[in-house]
């Protein structure tokens, strides 16, 4: 599993080549080489059309366990467990959208309210 070569780049690389390789339709085709300089150890393997489609694909899927989306305030990546946004401070989620939707009506309460008592001297718009 990928978890077991969290340190190993150069075992984890090997093993998908390994598992790879017996699927692959044109094994003599060479696109190029990727290799993993990793510490005392380093490997190169010929890289075929498809394990370098392979590779791609697996990349690309890669999902980071940090990443929790993109704030929709902001637009920032840094979103804790709680989905609560480390730039903006907004939340995020099922309960952080109630929140935010409760505090904007607040806010626009407020503002009514200001604008009623002669508070604001700018009418609120919409
Ligand atoms: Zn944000």
């Amino acid at each position: 599993m990928a978890s077991a070569h969290v340190s190993d780049p150069l075992t984890a690389l090997r093993e998908f080549v390994e598992r790879i390789t017996p699927y692959d339709p044109d094994p003599a085709a060479t696109v190029g080489t990727v290799g993993i300089d990793h510490g005392h150890e380093s490997g190169e393997f010929r890289l075929t059309p498809h394990l370098a489609r392979a590779l791609v694909e697996a990349l690309a899927s890669y999902r980071d366990p940090a990443d929790r989306g993109t704030c929709a305030g902001c637009g920032g990546r840094r979103l804790d467990d709680n989905l609560h946004c480390q730039d903006c401070g907004r939340l995020h989620g099922v309960l952080g959208a109630v929140i935010f939707e409760r505090a904007e009506r607040i806010s626009e309460q407020a503002e009514r309210v200001q604008w009623a008592a002669g508070t604001d001297a700018e009418r609120p718009l919409g």
